[in-house]
């Protein structure tokens, strides 16, 4: 029994866990069947694709929708908490117990946690050693796939509007007041330009925190000693990538069930 109680009441819990499972298993699977029920097909007609262009994109959203639906699930599931006393470390007042060197309390998750990065709020778990892997390969992914997806949806909606009017419908879902002055009710082709908002948005989303973090681990520090300069150090930098990524990294990148053992002297235990 934990000396201290979790300072989150239950239905905030029950908040992020909805939250996070909403991202899984609604959005993300929402954007890929869109992408491949709508935007595809039409497209496929549009550029007059021969077959081997259709099963090369085919296979590139798959390896997309794999990459980042495996990295997001396994983050969420793999646990990097404190399981037992350490010899030596620090102290932790909440669990009344050692624990290994940069291992930090999370008030959220009420556990200590190995190499705690931070606490995610979009998976409603803390990153840190095992799963900081799956993290930041699953922002990595997000981002090159939205790059992928607004190349194309940008030929979409380009050819389903005359000229350049999608820029005027841009506009007006930006103001909705500009509708006075263009009196044309509004369509499913404005909808078609929401969703190019909405993939800009999740690059610029997901690739400031993937470069953000990706610095980080280059860098060799967590999210919380990045505050510090004097502790970065950019000389080790391979070392610092397999102590996150695993002595296989270059397999973990394109496959997330890819095995990819951490060493040793990160473990820390
Ligand atoms: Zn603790
Ligand atoms: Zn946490």
């Amino acid at each position: 029994m934990k000396p201290f109680s979790s300072k989150y009441p239950l239905i905030q819990t029950i908040f992020s866990k909805v939250q996070c499972y909403g991202v899984v298993f609604v959005l993300i699977p929402g954007i890929f069947v869109f992408q491949l029920a709508v935007v595809f097909p039409n497209l496929v007609t549009i550029l007059d694709a021969s077959i081997p262009k259709q099963i090369t994109h085919m296979c590139l959203a798959s390896f997309c929708f794999i990459n980042i639906v495996g990295n997001m699930v396994l983050s969420m599931l793999i646990d990097s908490s404190v399981k037992r006393p350490n010899k030596e470390g620090t102290y932790c007042d909440y669990c009344r117990m050692m624990r290994p060197a940069k291992s930090w309390h999370c008030r959220r998750c009420n556990v200590c946690i190995l190499k705690r990065d931070h606490h995610c709020t979009f998976i409603a778990r803390c990153i840190g050693l095992y799963n900081q892997r799956y993290f930041i390969l699953f922002l990595g992914h997000v981002m090159v796939s939205m790059t992928y997806a607004t190349y194309y949806n940008y030929y979409y909606v380009s050819a389903k509007f005359e000229d350049h009017s999608w820029i005027v419908s841009a506009f007006r879902i930006v103001n909705p007041l500009l509708r006075f002055i263009i009196p044309e009710p509004m369509g499913i082709k404005d909808m078609y330009v929401v969703y190019l908002f909405m993939n800009v948005g999740l690059i610029i989303w997901s690739g400031s925190l993937f470069f953000y973090h990706f610095r980080n681990v280059v860098m060799g520090v967590t999210a919380y000693e990045a505050k510090y300069p004097e502790l970065m150090n950019s000389v080790n930098w391979k070392e610092n990538l397999i102590s996150v990524f695993g002595t296989k990294w270059y397999l973990a990148m394109v496959w997330p069930l890819a095995d990819s053992p951490l060493p040793d002297y990160v473990k820390g235990e």
